[in-house]
């Protein structure tokens, strides 16, 4: 009959990232960014929600338990400054100890569990590193042995024998018998045996805090306290009520109260779904806001006219019809820039969609209004390319373009500033060489950002400081970003994408070999060249200063000049740790055909263009991401001929690997590798947005959360639609919870 008194439901853990690692890196990321932030405000702020009230903006040494030792760790480690700021730090966890179960229950596969009875046989036993303090807990169904290594005399002087233990731990088997070691003990007053009427939250928390009786569950205690002091008000409502009420949401005081200490796990789930949606909804808001404003209030510099330039080229040079999709972006361009207001534009087109004519047209519409661009590249050999290919499409039209590096010589240098100050020089190629402080343009229109992927946040807004007027931003990206993340890390951005590639291009046949098929790639690869075409062998080297990465790159090459021997086979091989101008040269013997085979590290990654190399091997595939192998595979596939990529995995290939390979060896679709590799990987991974504070969410996740990020994006875009200005009164609550934040970010507290 005793049995069913009582019935376990187990120890419940609800699984977070670390709290303080995002606080971490939030934190960085604003102490590393903070002059770009107060420059410019496409910073989404969504890491600490702000005090509304006074109470909440109290410091928190002021809380009872807290002091001001342990106030100076809160602040120190986990940044929590205010009571606000405790109320924010949210639990990654809870234990269920609702439930009280039957001792009799136990077995083999009961994990933590919370039992109650009677507390006998106290003595300790044992000796050197056996000794220890024992007890047993009977109830009417059975008994267990309490077993205690540590702090035996002082426990031992806290236990009553003969009383009732609430007693809650991790339940094991010593010689056949329940035991639990280093149980929690709670005494029972007379009678009453139950459960907690909540799930009890566990704190992300550090050593040091621990130490200082600060644990994950001892942070507990201090937002309990915390919890009894503040009520409705002080944590006001900054959501419609008719978004409420659709999305069926819970107010923001009880999403509050219930991710601290809800009653089940229902509850915990409504709470984070309010408050992730918040996030998102306010992030995306803000967003919106930023480029309303900028599109209705930003000056920029302004092209009026398409002139002379642009028509000669267009109607004597342009090798080739433009695509549909590069007609479309150039008008897109072409609008913005004609508006006296400053463009902002995100250009996305997978590899070889064709950018580099469209930053080009660009840019000779720059100088057709009396204004100086630049081109920034990712690396000093695509610097050095475009700068060759656009001197050649230009032919001998009357256009001025140099090209600086970080090898670019003093005198050479001088030489272009000079050029620069004088407006002589029109377009300005190079790698962030270009955007240092010493580099002065008489009046830039326009910075074109090549391969974004490689700039971070602070690079493109450098460009800004660069004319007194900010010029125009054109940030081109061959990394197929998926739509929830563009709309998050480039939400302030308009945005265009090249979505049809040039004619005449035969789809890349992808597939995926083992070691012990090499004989036959060897083959193979003889024969394309055979055929007059040439090959990339491509090695992982993705730190360039890693040394076993570069004997292997080494091991490598010299393997493949053994398969491939001089003088019938000529081999190029480019890597990170040579001179630019050696690089240079090796590149330049395989563009000009003078090579057969580039042996290369993934510096030839982006941009790289020989229509005549048709086959790509990619050696140790299993080391690269899905979004690298496609920029990779890109090289290929630029000419009319038929072109392969051939992905060599080594023995040790995990399950991931293989189903990368899988993905790679299905498409040549970049949107639907992205979003794989986004799913696969998380949004912290994936290049370019690193840096971008964009991500960095409390709660929400833009993978998991896609639908709810959908739905806040909605509704941010039909409000700003009715009412822009947020003055309506049913907009009231968002319009002065926007204000509230506004420069409100972690690093502005600690300074
Ligand atoms: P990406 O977008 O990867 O930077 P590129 O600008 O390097 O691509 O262009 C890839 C190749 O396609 C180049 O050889 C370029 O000359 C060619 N190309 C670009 N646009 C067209 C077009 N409309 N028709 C034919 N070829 C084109
Ligand atoms: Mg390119």
């Amino acid at each position: 009959m005793a049995s069913v008194f009582f019935r376990i439901i187990g120890f419940v853990i609800i699984q977070r990232n670390s709290m303080h690692f995002y606080f971490l890196r939030h934190l960085l990321f604003n102490l590393s960014l903070m002059p770009v932030l107060e420059r410019n405000s496409t910073f989404v702020q969504n890491g600490v929600i702000p005090a509304n009230s006074d109470i909440l903006k109290s410091p928190i040494e002021y809380l009872k338990g807290v002091g001001p030792q342990r106030a100076d760790l809160l602040k120190k480690e986990l940044s929590i400054f205010t009571f606000n700021d405790l109320l924010n730090h949210f639990p990654h966890r809870h234990i269920d100890k609702t439930k009280v179960s039957d001792i009799g229950e136990i077995n083999s596969s009961t994990d933590f569990i919370q039992v109650a009875g009677t507390l006998h046989n106290i003595a300790v036993i044992g000796m050197k590193s056996g000794r220890r303090l024992v007890a047993t807990l009977q109830d009417k169904t059975g008994s267990l042995e309490l077993a205690w290594f540590q702090g035996l005399s002082w426990i031992q002087k806290t236990l009553q024998p003969g009383q009732q233990y609430l007693v809650f731990g991790r339940a094991g088997f010593f010689q056949g018998h329940p035991q639990i070691v280093h149980p929690e003990m709670e005494l029972l007053s007379a009678g009453k045996i139950d459960g907690k009427s909540f799930l009890e939250p566990i704190y992300p928390t550090t050593e040091k805090l621990r130490s200082k009786a600060l644990g994950g569950r001892q942070i507990g205690k201090l937002t309990e306290v915390l919890m009894k002091l503040i009520a409705q008000r002080d944590v006001p409502e900054n959501l419609p009520d008719e978004i409420l009420s659709r999305l069926k949401l819970i107010s923001r005081y009880k999403a509050f109260s219930q991710i601290h200490f809800p009653a089940n796990m229902q509850e915990y789930e409504e709470a984070v779904k309010r408050l992730k949606f918040e996030e998102l909804f306010m992030a995306q808001l803000r967003l919106a806001r930023l480029r309303s404003q900028r599109h209705r209030f930003s000056h920029g510099v302004k092209f009026e006219k398409v002139g002379e330039l642009f028509n000669v080229f267009y109607t004597k040079y342009l090798p080739f019809e433009l695509t549909g999709a590069q007609k479309k972006v150039i008008k897109e361009i072409r609008r913005d820039t004609a508006t006296g207001k400053q463009m902002n534009r995100l250009l996305q087109g997978d590899v070889g969609s064709g950018k580099t004519i469209v930053a080009l047209i660009t840019m000779l519409i720059a100088a057709d209004n009396g204004y100086q661009s630049c081109l920034m590249a990712p690396t000093e050999v695509l610097a050095q390319q475009h700068h060759k290919n656009i001197i050649a499409l230009l032919k001998d039209m009357p256009v001025e373009v140099g090209l600086l590096t970080g090898s670019t010589k003093t005198a050479q240098r001088k030489l272009i500033q000079k050029k620069l100050d004088d407006g002589s020089l029109h377009i300005l190629i190079g790698t962030h060489a270009v955007i240092e402080k010493d580099v002065q343009f008489k009046n830039l229109g326009i910075g074109i950002v090549d391969e974004q992927h490689k700039f971070g946040v602070a690079q493109r807004a450098m460009l800004w400081e660069k004319n007194e007027t900010s010029p125009h931003i054109l940030v081109m990206t061959a990394t197929p970003i998926p739509r929830t993340l563009a709309m998050t890390a480039y939400g302030d951005l308009d945005y265009s994408v090249i979505d049809e590639m040039p004619p005449g291009r035969q789809p890349i046949t992808t597939v995926h070999r083992s070691e012990r098929d090499r004989p036959k790639v060897m083959e193979f690869i003889k024969n394309e060249i055979g055929k007059g075409r040439q090959v990339y062998i491509i090695f992982p080297l993705i730190e360039e200063s890693d040394k076993m990465e570069y004997e292997n790159l080494m091991k490598g090459y010299e393997n493949v000049k053994a398969w491939f021997p001089e003088p019938k086979y000529w081999i190029s091989m480019v890597h990170g740790r040579q001179k630019a101008d050696q690089k240079a040269s090796n590149m330049h013997r395989f563009v000009t055909g003078d090579t057969h085979i580039m042996v290369s590290t993934t510096v030839i990654e982006v941009g790289v263009d020989v229509p005549n190399a048709s086959v790509m091997i990619i050696e140790s595939a299993e080391k690269f991401g899905l979004s690298q192998l496609h920029q990779l595979r890109g090289r290929v596939g630029r000419g009319a001929d038929k072109s392969y990529c051939i992905l060599l995995t080594g023995p040790n290939t995990g399950n991931d690997a293989k189903e990368r390979m899988r993905i790679m060896t299905s498409t040549n679709n970049g949107f639907i590798i992205a979003e794989k590799d986004l799913e696969m990987r998380g949004p912290g991974e994936i290049e370019g947005t690193k840096q971008s504070g964009a991500l960095n969410f409390k709660l929400a996740s833009i993978v998991q959360d896609r639908p709810l990020l959908e739905v806040a994006r909605k509704f941010a875009e039909d409000i700003l639609n009715e009412d822009p200005e947020l003055s309506s009164a049913e907009n009231l609550r968002i319009k002065s919870y926007l204000q509230a934040i506004q420069g409100k970010t972690a690093w502005s507290r600690i300074s």
